[in-house]
């Protein structure tokens, strides 16, 4: 899972940031693998069940997901969290304490209309889809669908599949069609971007004109590692996709700050996220 992706296969998404393997997921029970990625986070590397994170207090990350996280997440997204975890690239679920600060997000800005890019087995995208109200929508959109076969039994059973019209191939390229269709422009209450990192700075003037006024896109993973402070020996010790992805996430962090088109925060949860609103 370690080799450099350069041109946004799912295969190559797979080392978002992540050593653990397979069997370790699935031998492990939800609180062990808690455990386990936090202590890892402690050592300053990123591991496990696609828990990740940039906290390097295990004692405060594990109190998070058990005091407040756990006992609030849905049913269904736990079974997928668990799903996903015998999965090969687990590594790539969002973690679930960043999944419940998007959804508390979404019904405080009271989001309908919502897209995502990069869904992999479903986990945010079902989070979102519970957040929303009945008839709120999703445009869904990743590369391959295979992966979230592993996550659509558990949105069946969640009685949320309706809100979600999933659309499979490069998301430049449907976000194209998207953009061709001008009853879409200024219309997303929200935009959730977790997909190859190389390209966030090209999705971002095709967002801007799909996000309403006073709208969201979040950008994903934009500590990337906590590389992003870190001096090139430091860096040294990092695989070497997350060499690769570093200056991608650099350049896009400045030229978010940057934007006078949005408001912004770099929310250091999860791996980093930046919540752009859009004021123009
Ligand atoms: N949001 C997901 C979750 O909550 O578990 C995780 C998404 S995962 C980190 C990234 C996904 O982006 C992968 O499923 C990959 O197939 C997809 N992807 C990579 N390049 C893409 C592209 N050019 N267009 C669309 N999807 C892409
Ligand atoms: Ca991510």
């Amino acid at each position: 899972v370690e080799e450099v992706h350069v041109n946004g296969t799912a295969k190559q998404e797979t080392s978002e940031t992540s050593t653990t393997t397979t069997e370790e997921a699935s031998t492990k029970s939800d609180e062990q693998s808690t455990t386990k990625v936090v202590k890892t986070a402690a050592k300053g590397r990123h591991a496990g069940v696609g828990e990740k994170t940039i906290l390097r207090n295990v004692g405060l990350m594990e109190y998070i997901l058990e005091s407040s996280v756990y006992p609030r997440e849905h049913e269904q997204l736990k079974e997928l969290r668990l799903e996903t975890a015998k999965h090969p690239w687990n590594m790539m679920l969002s973690p679930a304490d960043e999944a419940r600060f998007l959804q508390v997000l979404l019904k405080l800005m009271n989001a309908k209309k919502t897209m995502e890019i990069g869904v992999y087995t479903g986990y945010s995208l079902l989070a979102t889809a519970l957040a929303i109200p009945e008839d709120g929508e999703i445009i869904a959109m990743d590369i391959n669908r295979d992966c979230l076969n592993v996550g659509w039994p558990s949105i069946e059973k969640a009685g949320v599949a309706h809100k979600i019209d999933f659309r499979e191939g490069p998301a430049l390229e449907l976000l194209d069609v998207i953009l061709a269709d001008e009853k879409h422009h200024d219309s997303f209450d929200f935009i959730f971007v977790d997909a190859d990192k190389n390209n966030y700075i090209n999705y971002h003037p095709k967002l801007l004109q799909l996000v309403k006024v006073g709208g969201l896109i979040a950008y994903d993973n934009t500590l990337w590692n906590g590389t992003v402070s870190m001096t090139d020996a430091e860096l040294e010790e990092h695989p070497k996709y997350v060499r690769h992805y570093k200056p991608f996430i650099m350049e896009l962090n400045k030229f978010l700050a940057e934007d006078s088109r949005i408001d912004l925060s770099l929310v250091s949860i999860g791996d980093g996220i930046t919540l752009c609103r859009r004021v123009v």
